[in-house]
């Protein structure tokens, strides 16, 4: 056999320091507990592509819920197992995360999938993974690190940018795979293999979707919508008659591919904002995928998802809460309502409300104001402080909360600017004395 090629050069050149010392470390323990490390998956797949992943998941032939604990040890961290699986997630005190799993023979049923019985048990491992890029593997051991353990013809797939499943049954033992094809295809501009495209049509023939559980294609989905491109791996599911697999409700129709489209646009433009907190994108494209359906529709997507209640019901509501705030903005617009309004419409919905609000909008007025929103009416901060409304003789409390608001309102609309302003407005409500008067005298007090 021919030798494995060495990447540990690839590794001094790709990894920052603190992981390289983690990967020699590790195989060190491995070496002093007498168990063979390797790190396996996305984590060496991503080092031949040199894309950054710095994601550590390690397989130890031998106790691997044991050999975690011991790496905690070392370094001081934390670690959780999950005895069943003979898994260990480790903590380090940086915040590096390492997965560790447990590689051993007996663990495995696989009769009818096996060429041949004599097999490692890290071949074994490796032979449970999805495609034969992500079921590479790298000795960490000190006298063979940074082996290459390709046993599946990984590294030519990666050269001729193909994703390949390992064996004919792979869709049987798991469909979501056929999701996962779709999102490392797109992601990596890799097609999709000859046999396993085929695979893939026949598993969609025989509606083998039908069976999985909601909870895992949910998981598929949101992975898939926080990917860079979601929208062209949805098609490609289209494509594949997928969504309509999952549920005939979420078959890809040209006016939610349209959503689907200024969804993106629109996450892209937030991006650029650099406004923290980010959105969570995966209830974008979730809400776009779900567009034109009704409140009984949608709750049979949630039940075929597995939403708990308590998800289903916040979804159920922001539908609403958008349908209702984008109703308010029309109404705002027609009577010519001040910025406070448009603020106080705005100010109670999630982000990701006002993002799709946007999104569903592209060519009406309506954009621009939550855009106005969100990029400026909301940042707007008051300088009259609870300590000054204390010192005023108003405790917190629903009064408290009213008068704040409508300092704020006057700021917002130009009515009350500085602090002296501000102060003064909030004495006089605080006093219950009269305001029109002090707000008609302002610059914006005329409209
Ligand atoms: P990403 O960059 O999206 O995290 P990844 O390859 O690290 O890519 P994970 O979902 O974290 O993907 O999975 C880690 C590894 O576990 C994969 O590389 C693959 O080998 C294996 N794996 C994950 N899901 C499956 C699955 N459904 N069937 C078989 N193997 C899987």
């Amino acid at each position: 056999r021919k030798k494995d090629r060495n990447v540990a050069g690839l590794l001094r050149e790709r990894l920052p320091k603190k992981l390289q010392a983690l990967l020699k470390q590790a195989g060190e323990l491995g070496q002093q507990t007498g168990h063979a490390v390797y790190v396996v998956g996305g984590f060496v797949r991503d080092l031949l592509l040199k894309h950054p992943n710095f994601d550590v998941d390690l397989v130890v032939e031998g106790d691997g819920v044991a050999y975690a604990a011991e790496l905690a040890r070392i370094y001081g961290g934390r670690y959780k197992s999950h005895p069943k699986f003979k898994t260990a997630v480790v903590i380090l005190p940086d915040g590096q995360r390492v997965d560790v799993a447990t590689a051993r023979l007996e663990y495995y049923e696989y009769p009818a999938a096996l060429p041949t019985v004599e097999l490692s048990s890290i071949k074994m491992d490796l032979y449970r993974r999805d495609f034969t890029v992500n079921a590479l593997a790298l000795h960490l051991s000190p006298e063979r690190f940074g082996d290459l353990v390709d046993f599946f013809g990984a590294q030519r797939d990666i050269k001729d940018r193909v994703l390949r499943v390992l064996h004919s049954l792979s869709f049987v033992e798991d469909p979501t795979r056929i999701v996962r094809a779709i999102r490392f295809s797109e992601r990596f501009g890799f097609r999709i293999g000859g046999q396993t495209d085929r695979l893939i049509k026949n598993a969609v023939r025989h509606s083998f979707f039908h069976k999985l559980s909601g909870s895992r294609v949910m998981h598929e989905l949101r992975l898939i919508f926080e990917e860079k491109t979601p929208l062209s791996c949805l098609r490609r599911m289209q494509d594949y008659k997928l969504l309509a697999a999952i549920h005939p409700l979420l078959a890809l129709t040209p006016s939610k591919e349209a959503v689907l489209l200024e969804v993106e646009n629109v996450i892209n433009w937030y991006r650029l904002l650099y406004i923290e907190p980010q959105p969570q994108v995966w209830m974008l494209y979730f809400l776009g995928l779900c567009t034109g359906l009704d409140p009984e529709q949608f709750a049979i997507i949630a039940r075929r998802l597995n939403f708990s209640k308590r998800q289903a019901a916040e979804m159920v509501a922001l539908r609403q809460q958008i349908r209702d705030t984008a109703q308010g903005i029309f109404n705002w617009e027609y009577h010519k309502g001040p910025p406070s309004e448009l603020y106080f419409l705005l100010e109670p919905m999630p982000l990701e409300g006002a993002l799709y609000l946007m999104a569903r909008n592209p060519r009406e007025p309506l954009q621009k104001y939550v855009s106005l929103h969100l990029t400026t009416l909301r940042h707007k901060r008051v300088e009259v402080t609870g300590n000054d409304l204390k010192a005023l003789g108003v405790e917190a409390g629903p009064r408290y909360a009213d008068i704040l608001r409508r300092v704020v309102g006057a700021a917002i609309d130009g009515l009350a600017v500085c602090r002296a302003e501000q102060l003064e407005l909030a004495r006089r409500l605080a006093k219950g004395e009269p305001v029109a008067d002090f707000l008609a005298r302002q610059p914006g007090g005329d409209r």
